[in-house]
């Protein structure tokens, strides 16, 4: 930038900040990426990450931004064993206790474990001669300049001896640090010891509960589909779960639990929760035979930190990713929105033209922006649930007729290509769930809420 030397540092080495690496990649002389872990090579487990295990999707609009930040990378995963698969044509789903039609709608998702592909994400940003990847080290503090107006880079504590023995501290000087540290960030607490306000936390929590088991595919398995989901119906029936295809001929069963509900990880609970699926779900899972126990996992509540609130703000500091907000993982949104965020961090600092302060705060703000409409759609979910805890919707005029509106909606879904169509961009994140108001798509809704019976569209 400018023709000097800068560098960004990158806190936290999972698929926020890699994603935000390989962005400020195209910014900055060079960009560290900082990590408590050893990185693997492959699509290995680490302890930073321990969500890993679980069942991970990554929606439509982060895989356009995965091919356009890392071409190729697709047909990579795919030939190491990921299987693409359209959405709606490939993927048996039961909601409200029906089944949805299957056809081909041209959205193609990638079906693979969340290992192989923050490996191959890992993998390729590698390959980067301006990225470095400094890993074994915790980021312990912020370092900041004299004013304290303005984040000069961080301390970090080595954990293994390398260059650095183990137990010593270091400080890395950087004109850019950005906070990708996931849901245990602890920024907000860095920024109280500087002198700053902790930014308010926003909390809705459904009390669901995951467990995800791994199978072998079963051998010439016949069905109209490559994933089977089936949805939890609020109020009453609080169960659901997936099948998944994996590489390496797995098949990843995920049993889900809201209203503390939680699927057992026991053999003989995991069996009967699965039973409670019904007997398409269970016949599939009896078709084969179990490789790995069942991982259970809690915590899942949606987490927002509202930092684009504070009015005081250092520069040369953002933060992103589950730092930012974490999300109720049964939407499978965590990916994409740091995705998202961090394309708009690039353009920020594009914008910028060479001038770093400001682009912080200007940032929080675009992220928070970006967080608003899958905030909506995970929350206003999660709060049909009589159990969940978190603030209500409003209930004036607006918000009633937006909840009775997208209810029709859903139900609509069941005969109405179009709107079905419609509603798998709005929850892939490729369109704003404003776009579910367009006149053309009301009157199909108020037509099925009001019309004649539905015939198939
Ligand atoms: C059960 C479950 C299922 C999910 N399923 C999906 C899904 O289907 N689709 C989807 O898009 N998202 C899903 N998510 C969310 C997804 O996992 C996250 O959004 C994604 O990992 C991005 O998070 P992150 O990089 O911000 O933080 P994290 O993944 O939490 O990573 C934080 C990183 O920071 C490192 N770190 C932490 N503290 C320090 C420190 N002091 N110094 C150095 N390094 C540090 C950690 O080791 C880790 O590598 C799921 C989450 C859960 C819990």
């Amino acid at each position: 930038m400018n023709g000097q030397t800068n560098r960004a540092i990158v806190m936290g080495g999972s698929v926020a900040g890699l994603w935000t690496a390989r962005v400020l990649a195209d910014h900055f002389d060079e960009v560290l990426l900082l990590e408590r872990d050893s990185l693997p090579d492959g699509p290995e487990t680490r302890s930073g990450v321990p969500q890993a295990r679980q069942y991970h999707i990554m929606l439509l609009r982060g895989l356009q931004i995965l091919d356009d930040l890392f071409p190729g990378l697709r047909d990579e995963l795919i030939a190491e064993g990921a299987i693409p698969f359209d959405i709606i044509q490939d993927t048996a789903v039961r909601s409200r206790n029906r089944w949805l039609p299957q056809f081909p709608s041209g959205k193609v998702l990638l079906s693979c474990s969340r290992l192989l592909l923050e490996a191959g994400l890992r993998r390729r940003l590698r390959t980067f001669d301006n990225v470095r990847f400094v890993e074994n080290v915790e980021v312990v503090g912020l370092e900041t300049e004299a004013q304290i107006t303005r984040i000069a880079g961080v301390h970090v504590k080595h954990l293994r001896d390398g260059a650095q023995p183990a137990g010593s501290t270091e400080t890395l000087s950087a004109d850019f640090v950005v906070d990708a540290l996931g849901r245990r960030s602890p920024t907000p607490e860095w920024l109280t010891g500087l002198g700053y306000d902790a930014p308010e936390v926003s909390v809705v929590d459904s009390f669901l509960g995951y467990v995800t088991r791994r199978y072998r595919r079963p051998e010439n398995f016949q069905a109209s589909w490559r994933m089977m989901l089936i949805g939890a119906t609020p109020p009453d029936d609080p169960r659901g779960g997936l099948i998944f295809p994996e590489e390496n001929g797995v098949w990843t069963v995920m049993l889900a639990g809201v209203n503390k509900d939680y699927p057992p990880t026991d053999e003989a609970g995991f069996d009967e929760f699965a039973r409670s699926l019904g007997p398409e779900f269970y016949a599939a899972v009896q078709a084969t035979e179990p490789i790995s126990k069942a991982y259970g996992y809690r915590g899942t509540d949606s987490r927002r930190h509202h930092y684009e609130k504070l009015t005081r703000w250092p520069d040369r500091l953002v933060v992103l990713g589950d730092a930012f907000c974490g999300f109720n993982p049964i939407y499978g949104q965590g990916m994409t929105v740091s995705a998202l965020s961090a394309l708009a961090l690039g353009e920020e600092i594009q914008k910028a033209g060479g001038n770093l302060d400001g682009v912080g705060q200007r940032c929080l703000a675009k992220f928070s922006a970006i967080t608003d409409g899958a905030w909506l759609l995970a929350t206003s979910s999660d709060l049909e649930w009589p159990g969940t805890e978190g603030e209500r919707k409003g209930d004036g005029l607006a918000d009633r007729f937006a909840s009775w509106y997208v209810s029709q909606l859903v139900g609509a879904t069941f005969y109405d290509r179009t709107l079905r169509l419609a509603f798998v961009d709005v929850t892939q994140l490729v369109k704003p769930a404003t776009s579910l108001f367009a006149p053309g798509l009301m009157l199909r809704v108020f037509r099925h809420a009001w019309g004649p019976k539905p015939r198939v569209t």
